[in-house]
């Protein structure tokens, strides 16, 4: 939080030319393109709470909590002071508060307590707003979020959590579930030997006499493990098969879930990611033996939801804060903003994110799954949006944070917090070639899904020439892929859907710059090669907001 009246006037020089911090904005009405996308996309219902978070996100108190819940990770208790095991993680308090205002806001339940269209535009529209000023809590809430489609699988767990799982509010505190108001939900699936791969997974699932099973194993990746239940992959006796694991019993014993020790990661700072090991842990079955992976691919679908959403989220901060650094700051006489070099940085920054936010939007839109073509673009769209806009993030942020030269380098930015998050959301849930793999897998299982995508993306068919090109490009690409060609093939995708999201439903100057720039055979190397011509000033102004 800035502090108030700092004394500039120095003895041995004056500080100047330094830019306001961005801070008391509203996230939400700042943003047109996330305006426009929430009433298109059916969630104008939810506007009062999507613009309540907005604000609440730009406080400035807010902003200070994201910073400090980084600075003080997580701390891994594993014994109380008399020896006994107690696997219990400590955070600082900053990350509670987050924790609070992201589930009071019901980033993870409004999709599910508003059985209406645009429920899950409202989803993805409150979670890209949480992640612009604290990615790390956005993990558990997704969890959370994304528990209730494989618990579908399981009624009677359903009816049980459900209402503890969907509450809008914060409980953190390690008690039998009666006692608690709310729930939150992890996933432990990746082991030592794969991730990837999960059917490798060596868990073993032994049944009990009640219906329930004991898990032994590990799980080498295991995030939020202060998670009040796990959906788990182990190997039981129909095979591999999902399970819920709750932190207590039903008897009230704490579970025999054992945290070996908390990963020491490149970001993601507030969030603990544990190993963990399961020693007779209590569980009870979810779906069907051995259709453990099937089941736990209806959470899987939902988080690459999510990871494609905050990616879009933290691609329009870095977007943000390079335009309030390079409006604020002069070089050589002149605003950075007021450079052309340096506008046509920041412009392709603004299409970038546009392009992200016009795609995950219209991709959540039909998560709500209306109709059997919306259900059919969904999981195939899911996929594209996964891979594409995970893939673009990392140097999208690499580009904002120069933008602000030695200042997005510093700690007190808010630039290496998303330079060292923006890898994540590309890796877990189906790293890159995994998520393409699983698109071309779809291609051929799902011709209905394929039909979907590309009636979204023809949609706009003669509106551009260009576009037009790309779209010819597609069908023949479509004809057999080889495994190797997967990415090339997902790539084209994503940018048919993505222009013709554009041309469709963006601001021209954000559809222009992104046709002229980014479509097969426009693109180039590195941000700010764009052609000239084109209208920068309306698309730099669109990330704006101070
Ligand atoms: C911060 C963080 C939090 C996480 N939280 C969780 C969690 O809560 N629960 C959980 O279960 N897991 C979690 N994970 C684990 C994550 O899901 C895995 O790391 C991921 O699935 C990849 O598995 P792996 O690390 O074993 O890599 P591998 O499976 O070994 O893959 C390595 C590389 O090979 C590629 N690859 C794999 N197969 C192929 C193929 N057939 N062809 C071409 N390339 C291939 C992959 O795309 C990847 O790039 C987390 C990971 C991180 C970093």
């Amino acid at each position: 939080m800035a502090a108030y009246d700092p004394i500039g006037d120095l003895p041995t020089h004056s500080v100047s030319n330094q830019p306001p911090p961005l801070e008391d904005y509203d996230l939400y009405t700042s943003d047109p393109g996330l305006r426009a996308a929430v009433a298109r996309e059916g969630a104008g219902w939810a506007e009062g709470e999507i613009a309540a978070l907005g604000r609440a996100c730009g406080r400035a108190e807010t902003i200070a909590a994201g910073f400090a819940a980084n600075r003080h990770p997580p701390e891994l208790k594993a014994f109380d002071r008399f020896g006994r095991r107690i696997d219990e993680v400590e955070f600082h308090p900053t990350y509670h508060q987050l924790m609070r205002m992201g589930l009071e806001a019901g980033v993870h339940s409004i999709a599910w307590t508003e059985a209406r269209p645009g429920a899950h535009v409202a989803h993805a529209a409150l979670e890209y707003l949480l992640t612009q000023v604290e990615a790390g809590v956005c993990c558990p809430i997704t969890m959370t979020y994304a528990a209730i489609p494989a618990l579908r699988h399981a009624p009677e767990l359903l009816a049980a959590w459900a209402p503890k799982i969907t509450a809008r509010a914060y409980d953190p505190r390690l008690v039998p579930m009666q006692e608690k108001g709310s729930a939150t939900v992890g996933m432990a699936m990746t082991e030592k030997q794969g991730g990837s791969d999960v059917r490798a997974n060596t868990t073993a699932a032994r049944p009990t006499a009640e219906g329930a099973a004991e898990l032994t194993g590990h799980k080498w990746f295991c995030s939020a493990p202060m998670s009040d239940a796990f959906l788990t992959l182990a190997q039981g006796e129909g095979g591999l098969s999902c399970y819920f694991v709750p932190r207590i019993t039903p008897e009230g014993r704490r579970n025999r879930i054992f945290i070996q020790r908390l990963k020491d990661k490149l970001g993601d700072r507030s969030n603990a990611s544990a190993e963990i090991e399961y020693e007779h842990a209590w569980a009870v079955p979810v779906g069907e033996p051995g259709r453990g992976v099937a089941t736990i691919m209806e959470m899987v679908r939902h988080t690459r939801l999510d990871a494609a959403v905050v990616c879009a989220g933290m691609m329009r901060q870095a977007a943000v804060q390079a335009v309030h650094h390079a409006a604020h700051r002069s070089a050589f006489g002149r605003p950075l903003i007021d450079q052309p070099a340096m506008k046509a940085v920041l412009a392709d920054l603004v299409v970038e994110a546009e392009a992200a936010l016009v795609l995950v939007m219209r991709v959540a839109r039909a998560f709500d799954g209306e109709t059997e073509a919306e259900r059919a673009f969904a999981r195939l769209g899911g996929a594209v949006a996964k891979f594409w806009v995970t893939k673009r993030l990392p140097n999208q942020v690499y580009e904002a944070l120069e933008c602000l030269g030695g200042a997005g380098y510093v700690e007190e930015s808010m630039m290496p917090r998303l330079y060292r998050q923006a890898p994540l959301n590309a890796i877990w849930e189906g790293s890159g070639n995994v998520n393409a793999l699983d698109v071309l897998r779809a291609l051929g299982r799902e011709p209905d899904s394929l039909a979907a995508l590309l009636a979204e993306a023809e949609a706009a068919r003669g509106a551009d020439a260009r576009l037009d090109r790309a779209l010819d490009a597609l069908r023949p690409a479509f004809a057999a892929p080889g495994e190797g060609g997967a990415r090339r093939l997902v790539e084209a995708m994503a940018l048919a859907l993505q222009g013709s999201l554009l041309v469709r439903h963006g601001t021209p100057a954000v559809a222009e710059a992104f046709l002229a720039a980014r479509l097969p055979g426009t693109m180039r190397g590195c941000y700010g090669a764009l052609p000239e011509g084109l209208a920068l000033d309306p698309v730099i102004a669109r990330a704006q907001v101070a």
